[in-house]
């Protein structure tokens, strides 16, 4: 064999066992990566209780202080401070692992829901959504110390944010700043479906009031007196709705409707929330326009229409593809087949992607019911999950 092939192939040899080997050290650490998702768990932390949210904002922060971080908070007044934790590295631009500290789940949860093992999984609120996921930068950050003498190969700088469960208002500008600092975002959000696919694409989320006021009468006495704010309401949900178009990824849901005081009253008000997802960036304008620009049919009621867009789609572009596709490689030198999807739901990564930035969503934890009583993970999917984030922090 010529001594140049025979090289190769020694050196495809020594980063297949190291690939190996590096599985191996996760698989061993399995047990410690559930011991700090249940530490995350029961730390509970609703988007709405500060207290509970900077508890856990500082329990972690200790954490990857202990492996040589530089933790700092951007302080909030109504919701928990922002968690930035820098690690210095040999080379190259920063890495960012971007997530949030906020659940759903509201304050006392655990106590009908508690943080338990059963069947390979392990439940509780957050477990999914995304404790698992800050579990998973965790030990990923450990690991990669230990295999490169306590220095990092490359700079890190984690983000996990406070109020991404009601929208990320106060810290979408923090994600975006430090998003342009970086060479990529790698978001720790639940992957998706039972084989754990990643997320390349997402929908851009926007949620409007529509709101019509008409003139109430007596539905008996002054019947023609009266411009009924619900019919006309009724009218405008008709209409809107013929701008959906799910081929293109473009829905509009009317979620709730309210109006009315008195069956025999013509209601002077009536008032309707939409929920609208767009695929595709340019769609985001075009349905913003549209729902701003509705006439009355009644010339005698009024439309008001507030609210707006507040997530870019996150668009699967070639820097996104290119990103998932290294992650591809990475998973098939473990012998795994990484899938990607598209969702409806949107993260923060929708922000760091509509800026250009390769992302890459969805690469926490396996599971399944986020939000919801039965929200779980597979043990068993934890030590791949922290080998791919290991390897993409070091190789992108
Ligand atoms: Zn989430």
């Amino acid at each position: 064999m010529p001594k140049k092939v025979l090289e190769q192939s020694q050196s495809e040899i020594t980063a297949q066992s190291n690939v190996a080997e590096r599985l191996r050290y996760f698989q061993e650490r399995k047990e410690q990566i559930v011991q700090s998702i249940r530490q995350l768990v029961e730390t509970e932390s609703p988007s709405d209780d500060k207290q509970a949210v900077d508890r856990l904002g500082a329990l972690i922060a200790g954490r990857f202080e202990g492996l040589g971080g530089h933790a700092k908070f951007h302080r909030v007044q109504n919701f928990g401070d922002h968690l930035q934790v820098d690690f210095t590295g040999r080379a190259g631009k920063p890495i960012m692992l971007l997530g949030h500290l906020d659940t759903v789940y509201p304050m006392g949860t655990l106590a009908t829901m508690p943080c338990r093992v059963a069947d390979g999984r392990l439940f509780g609120p957050g477990a999914f959504d995304m404790k698992s996921g800050i579990a998973l930068m965790l030990h990923a950050i450990e690991a990669l110390r230990s295999w490169h003498e306590d220095t990092l190969p490359r700079p890190v700088t984690i983000l996990l944010v406070s109020d991404e469960e009601v929208g990320s208002e106060t810290s979408r500008r923090i994600t975006e700043n430090l998003a342009k600092k970086s060479a990529a975002v790698l978001v720790l959000e639940p992957s998706h479906g039972p084989k754990g696919a990643v997320k390349t694409a997402r929908k851009g989320i926007g949620e409007y009031v529509l709101k019509v006021t008409g003139k109430a009468a007596h539905s008996g006495l002054d019947f023609e007196r009266g411009q009924s704010a619900i019919l006309e309401l009724a009218r405008q949900i008709i209409a809107i709705s013929k701008l959906i178009d799910v081929k293109r990824g473009l829905t509009l849901n009317v979620g709730t409707v309210q109006g009315g005081t008195r069956v025999n009253v013509i209601p002077a008000e009536a008032t309707a929330v939409l929920d609208v997802r767009v695929a595709r960036k340019q769609d985001a304008g075009g349905i913003d326009r549209k729902l701003r620009s509705l006439k009355p049919f009644n010339r005698k009621c009024k439309l008001e229409i507030s609210g707006g867009m507040n997530r870019p789609p996150m668009e699967r572009t070639p820097s996104v593809a290119a990103l998932f596709k290294k992650a591809a490689e990475i998973a098939k030198r473990f012998g795994w087949k990484l899938e990607e999807a598209a969702v409806g739901g949107g993260s923060d990564g929708n922000f760091t992607a509509s800026l250009g930035i390769p992302t890459l969503d969805g690469l926490g934890g396996v599971g399944e019911g986020a939000h919801a009583t039965h929200e779980s993970i597979l043990i068993s999917e934890l030590p791949r999950r922290a080998a791919l984030l290991a390897e993409l922090i070091t190789s992108v």
